[in-house]
């Protein structure tokens, strides 16, 4: 691919008289004569604008013989003495006549290289950092939350006193009795039944095993034929060709501009199909039966209940193929002050533990910012 070279020249503003957009290849102010010189940015060149998408310069090139060959003299050196600006190929200050040292300096290159793309504005933040790496940290728990959170789970403690105790017993009767039931067939294992002795051992069996049906029992996905199914995807493809082009500062206030064609691409889009299996429910079948076997079944239910002294359990003794479950429930209920009157309920699960609480006792209970008692413990 061919490349396309031209030389741009920039312009530079006088600080002596204030003149602007002096060619470059003045070398002293067409206005007031002074030389151009390093300081007071008088040597940084302004090559104009270039094309966003290609980078090619907005501003002619210059083609006659004067200005290509100061562009071609190399970098400008300025001269130790009065600090004009002078032509990289020569060896005397034009201003004041002085030799070129070994160390007079040159203008450091501008990049001309191309712009990055404008950053977005940014954002504006209120919260900013700290939002962020709360949400990092807790990502599952949002700024609001999380203060509430810590604030909630901090504890006190507080005073009270049991107001009540409650205890509760009752004695199931419960007996061993044959039921029909249904089953799946693959599921029913012919057993026989065996009857309880003081209440255990006892085993529910299969017996007599009838009336099979075929019934619906559940679905499964079969497949059913294939379908063609097309999605609509984007690609790049090569359309054609577009310019780039690329600026150097050449330390003169000239740049060399470079530019070439590369090849240019394009979003196409198209029709990716595929070839899938298409899937449907099909009903599954079986055999439902009906059986005999024998369950537990609660007859009887006797029960005690009291606000002090030891628990007691009621009269009920279990009979042939029969069992006694039993059943307890205790509650004390105590009474604090946290910003207003309230009541917490201890529930012990044993009677040595029930017992210990009397009415009338003090409590310790600890109580998080948010309500909860997490701990009550007797004075
Ligand atoms: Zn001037
Ligand atoms: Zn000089």
């Amino acid at each position: 691919m061919a490349e396309r070279r031209r030389i741009i020249e920039g312009s530079w503003n006088c600080t002596s008289c204030g003149a602007r957009n002096i060619p470059a290849r003045h070398k002293n102010c067409p206005s007031c004569n002074n030389p151009r010189e390093f300081s007071g940015k008088e040597s940084e060149f302004d090559f104009g604008d270039v094309d966003a998408a290609s980078g090619k310069s907005t501003r002619e090139g210059v083609s006659d013989e004067q200005a290509l060959g100061m562009a071609g003299a190399g970098e400008d050196w300025f001269c130790a003495y009065c600090g004009a600006a002078n032509r990289g190929d020569g060896a005397r200050c034009r201003q004041c006549s002085a030799e070129r040292g070994s160390d007079a300096k040159t203008a450091p290159l501008a990049d001309l290289g191309p712009k990055p793309p404008p950053k977005p504005a940014p954002q504006p933040r209120r919260f900013g950092k700290v939002a962020l790496i709360v949400v990092g940290i807790l990502s599952s728990c949002c700024l609001g939350t999380c203060a509430v959170g810590i604030w909630g789970n901090m504890k006190h403690e507080l005073k009270g006193e049991v107001v009540a105790t409650n205890w509760r017993r009752a004695l199931v009767q419960e007996r061993f009795v044959p039921e029909t039931r249904s089953g799946w067939r693959d599921e029913l294992t012919p057993t026989a039944p065996r009857m309880p002795v003081n209440g255990t051992g006892e085993v529910a069996g299969v017996t007599n095993i009838r009336d099979c049906v075929s019934r619906q029992r559940g679905t499964r996905r079969v497949a059913d034929g294939t379908q063609r199914v097309c999605r609509t995807k984007t690609r790049k493809v090569a359309c054609g060709t577009e310019e780039k082009c690329t600026r150097r500062d050449k330390g003169n206030g000239f740049a060399e501009e470079v530019c070439h064609d590369v090849t240019k691409y394009c979003n196409e889009s198209y029709e990716d199909c595929d070839t899938e299996t298409r899937y449907r429910n099909e009903p599954v079948y079986a055999q439902q039966c009906a059986y005999d076997t024998y369950v537990w079944k609660p007859v009887d239910t006797r029960e005690l209940k009291g606000t002090e002294g030891p628990p007691r359990w009621p009269d009920l003794t279990a009979g042939t193929n029969e069992r006694v479950r039993r059943e307890e429930d205790y509650s004390v209920l105590v009474r604090y002050d946290d910003g207003g009157v309230k009541q917490h309920e201890v529930k012990p699960t044993r009677e040595e533990e029930f017992v210990a609480w009397k009415k009338g006792q003090g409590v310790t209970l600890t109580v998080t910012n948010l309500g909860k008692v997490e701990q009550a413990v007797r004075r």
